[in-house]
């Protein structure tokens, strides 16, 4: 088992593109480590950065303590999985796991052995002399898996896990994966754009931006205090409420009201960015005491147990989530409060967390 350490990272492609652009993280040993990122911002370049399947420009990678940054691929001690699963399509599923043991020469009985141990441990009992092609999508993941943690690397890179299984498949093999992690304790990085998976399976979770970090944190951090209105745009399955505001003395004033927030070291009068998420609002029909935003229902939209209900507060609108069966009806009148904690303050220019 190992940490990684990574410090002032970049990858620059030979076209000049800076896929990573000076990076400093650390991933604890045993964690399970969330790469997390719009198309293009840099996630699999540090994957494979990480794996040496690309050379750093500048900065260090540590696995256990130990500077990987110019060993090769096969000697750092790592086993990635790719997005395709990579399985040799002519060999036994028992063959696909231990290949990596082949090509160390180890013996062929120590080699089923593994397979059995392995192929147990992934739910692959019955399946072990098929090949690929007879397998489900899920099952061929699970086979790559296999492969991975036959080889006994002390980190297990990922690539996107989970985007070739269908819906369903993909929520049980969610499931599957964060036990087994949990069961291997194996130090773990995965890659992935779905900010829902990024949240379920996550220890802690890297947003990056741009081959930047943009913030690093637990699943409960990232979605509760997104440090910038990037990640708290990119976080959460219906998106923040980012609302023109003016600090005032015991809060801050939007359109249709105001809310009650910690104003910190920012000054009255000053223009901000107010955060808040629907979850995190409250909608109510009758009067209420204290700040509050007023304004009349536009449109909800079921989400479940949940409707996701949009307000039209003086012209701005505002996302609210409501149990399914206290949706009201488009025209009525509501009101929305919060509690002070839950009310985030965005710098207007930069979009980084002020109070
Ligand atoms: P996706 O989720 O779409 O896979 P990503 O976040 O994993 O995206 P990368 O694949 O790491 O992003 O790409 C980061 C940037 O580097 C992008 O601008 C991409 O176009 C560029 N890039 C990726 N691979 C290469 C390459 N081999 N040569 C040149 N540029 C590349």
């Amino acid at each position: 088992m190992a940490g990684i350490d990574i410090e002032g990272l970049a990858t620059v492609y030979p076209n000049g593109v800076r896929a990573v652009d000076g990076l400093d993280l650390t991933v604890a040993d045993g964690e399970f480590f969330a790469l997390l990122g719009p198309s293009g911002c840099g996630k699999t370049t540090l994957l494979r950065t990480i794996a040496g399947l690309e050379s750093a420009t500048e900065g260090t990678v540590r696995i256990d303590s130990a500077d990987v940054t110019r060993t090769e691929p096969g000697k750092r001690g790592v086993a990635m999985v790719f997005q395709d699963y990579a399985l040799f399509p002519h060999m036994t599923v028992s063959e696909n796991i231990t290949y990596p043991l082949k090509v160390r020469r180890v013996a062929a009985a120590t080699r089923a052995s593994v397979a059995e141990k392995t192929g147990d441990e992934l739910s692959l009992q019955g399946l072990l002399e098929r090949r690929p092609a007879q397998l489900s999508g899920g099952q061929q993941q699970r086979v790559a898996l296999a492969r991975a943690i036959a080889s006994e690397g002390k980190v297990l890179l990922l690539d996107e896990p989970l985007s070739n299984l269908d819906a369903r498949l993909r929520l049980e093999a969610r499931t599957f994966l964060k036990k087994l992690q949990k069961d291997l304790g194996i130090t773990t990085v995965f890659v992935t754009h779905d900010q829902a998976e990024a949240l379920a399976l996550a220890d802690r979770i890297a947003v990056m931006q741009s081959g930047k970090l943009r913030q690093l944190g637990s699943p409960r951090e990232v979605f509760a205090r997104p440090t910038n209105t990037f990640v708290a745009n990119f976080i959460g399955s219906t998106p923040m409420n980012l609302l023109p505001g003016t600090v005032a003395s015991h809060g801050v004033s939007v359109s249709g009201g105001s809310l009650p927030a910690t104003t910190g070291s920012v000054p009255a009068g000053a223009e901000v960015t107010v955060g808040i998420r629907p979850e995190y609002l409250t909608l109510s029909t009758g009067d209420v005491s204290g700040p509050a935003i007023r304004g009349s229902v536009v449109v909800a939209e079921n989400l479940g147990t949940q409707s996701l209900v949009t307000v039209d507060c003086s012209g701005t609108l505002i996302g609210v989530t409501v149990p399914e069966e206290d949706e009201p009806s488009p025209g009525t009148p509501v009101v929305l409060t919060a509690s002070e904690q839950r009310v985030l303050l965005y710098d207007k220019e930069s979009g980084e967390l002020l109070a």
